[in-house]
């Protein structure tokens, strides 16, 4: 956990133009930010690395766009309106508010770094011959702390599944959890607190009627499955995608892009025939993993972590946790979430929402299998990730963001090396040829030094420089960004190499 990390990577986002808190002349609204100039090409470039990898590629999968509002009546069917809330807890000397499941989900993390630590301690002790299996699964320490780790959570998933929120409370109380804030354990009971937000339709008062911002993209892909099904004639099974905006009235939002109120979501809703979900779950597991790798982090920044306790819906569900400057928390889900959807669905609006199987000349409910994303915890991932400040051989320090090429927000940036001399003609020119295929931005001003290093802040992985040789042979210099090498190459060879270096299809063939 890197509090201090954190901090910077959050003020080089705004910095750089990459995230600003929203309306932030009045000081900003709590949980819901701004994405700037650099903000927004990351972002959409990773919607489209997600459009691509889920609907472009599968020849099954077809996207929509619903609108947020929907008829009322869906969260009712959906269970948002009974049933989607978080338990909370209030310390009173702080007057904060909590998650009582997350409170508890810090305290484990910790007992978590006190084996990592040990294990590490064994590392240095041991050397070469360290055998870290036999040492996890042998020393008294890592087993005394794992079989607490159990216990906590046996205990917490007991009082969750039965809404048990005076044992959760007790839980709190028997581990003696402290406000992070003050420090107090004096607690508040604990209370279910509904966060979809609600507001209301209609042009006049005894008209108006109350509908609710969706805390989901999900729904919109359910209502619309027979609209879909039919007018594309998919067979089962097949899938819906949907990217779009999402609204929870978060209580526990200090956490910058990882808990907003406003957040976008990138959801498939896979529909299969029943009796088969759990082979397209692993399916569907191994290909999102397979996906988040491909960004080429380090594979020990994901952890696959099983649902202790499954949502109404869920028959299974698991998580892909991602190691964020804040500690290890959920950056996607997959969940089985058997035919609960549709079959709610269809008592609540009397329609049939079924699928007429020719092979086995039946009509079913199909069971789904969704893979839910949210896009600014992937965005905060990214950032997070590339983020780095390096020491020169000069001595000085550069910050780096090492963002995945084909995920940057411009791909490459033409220099004159002077402003004169018809060098920023000939640099205009490289780059109205470039601009077509690639985001590219012209920069006239300051040392070639210092233009580098604003690059190299938003994490553009390629600078080309005109000089006066360039108007003799036509030639430039291009650097790249992590190894710093300068090279000198013919213009007509500058696409080339971005379109190998930089572009999306590459990621997506491997
Ligand atoms: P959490 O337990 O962290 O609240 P969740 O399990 O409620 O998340 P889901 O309902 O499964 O989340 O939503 C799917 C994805 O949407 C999450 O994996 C996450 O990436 C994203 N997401 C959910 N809530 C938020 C939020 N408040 N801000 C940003 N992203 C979010």
């Amino acid at each position: 956990m890197s509090e201090a990390r954190f901090k910077k990577i959050i003020s080089h986002a705004k910095e750089y133009g990459f995230v600003f808190p929203s309306s932030e002349i009045y000081d900003g609204l709590s949980a819901v930010y701004d994405y700037g100039q650099n903000g927004v090409e990351l972002k959409n470039n990773i919607k489209n690395y997600w459009w691509a990898s889920m609907v472009q590629i599968h020849e099954n999968i077809v996207g929509v766009d619903a609108a947020i509002f929907m008829h009322p009546t869906v969260w009712k069917a959906s269970g948002h309106v009974d049933a989607f809330s978080d338990p909370m807890i209030d310390n009173r000397d702080s007057k904060k508010r909590y998650r009582a499941d997350v409170l508890i989900e810090d305290y484990l993390a910790k007992i978590e770094g006190k084996i990592e630590k040990e294990v590490a301690k064994g590392h240095k002790r041991f050397g070469a011959d360290f055998n870290e299996e036999q040492f996890r699964s042998t020393h008294p320490n890592v087993l005394r702390n794992k079989e607490k780790i159990d216990a906590v959570n046996q205990r917490m998933k007991n009082a969750l599944d039965e809404n048990n929120l005076a044992d959760l409370k007790k839980l709190i109380e028997d581990l003696e959890i402290a406000c992070p804030v003050s420090g107090s354990k004096s607690w508040t009971e604990v209370r279910q607190f509904n966060l979809m937000f609600e507001t209301e339709m209609g042009s006049l008062a005894e008209e108006a009627s109350a509908v609710y911002l969706r805390p989901e993209t999900a729904q919109g892909i359910f209502v619309n499955f027979l609209n879909v099904q039919k007018t594309s004639r998919l067979k089962i099974p097949f899938g819906i995608a949907q990217i779009g905006k999402a609204f929870r009235n978060e209580i526990v939002a200090r956490q910058f892009l990882f808990r907003m109120k406003e957040f976008e979501q990138m959801e498939m809703q896979y529909f299969v025939k029943p009796g088969t979900e759990m082979e397209w779950y692993d399916y569907w597991k191994e290909q999102r993993m397979n996906w988040h790798k491909q960004m080429g982090f380090s594979e020990k920044k994901y952890r696959l972590h099983d649902h202790l306790k499954l949502a109404h819906y869920a028959n299974a569900a698991c998580d892909i946790d991602f190691e964020f400057p804040i500690g290890f928390k959920e950056l996607e889900g997959i969940h089985s979430r058997t035919n609960f959807d549709l079959a709610s669905h269809e008592k609540f609006s009397g329609k049939k929402l079924q699928y007429f199987d020719s092979e086995e000349n039946k009509s079913y409910v199909p069971y789904v299998v969704e893979t839910s994303i949210g896009l600014d915890r992937t965005f905060l991932a990214v950032i997070s990730e590339s983020y780095c400040e390096e020491k020169l051989e000069d001595g000085s320090t550069r910050t780096v963001l090492k963002i995945p090429p084909f995920l940057t927000p411009v791909k490459a940036a033409v220099f004159p090396l002077v402003k004169k001399d018809g060098l920023p003609e000939k640099a205009k020119e490289i780059m109205d040829k470039l601009k077509f295929d690639f985001n590219c931005s012209y920069e006239e001003k300051d040392t070639i030094g210092k233009r580098y290093r604003r690059q190299d802040a938003i994490g553009t992985p390629f600078c080309i420089t005109v000089d006066h040789q360039t108007l003799e042979d036509n030639t430039v210099t291009i650097r790249e960004r992590d190894s710093m090498k300068q090279e000198r190459i013919p213009t007509e060879k500058i696409a080339g190499i971005l379109e190998e270096k930089v572009s999306l299809k590459k990621v997506l063939t491997c």
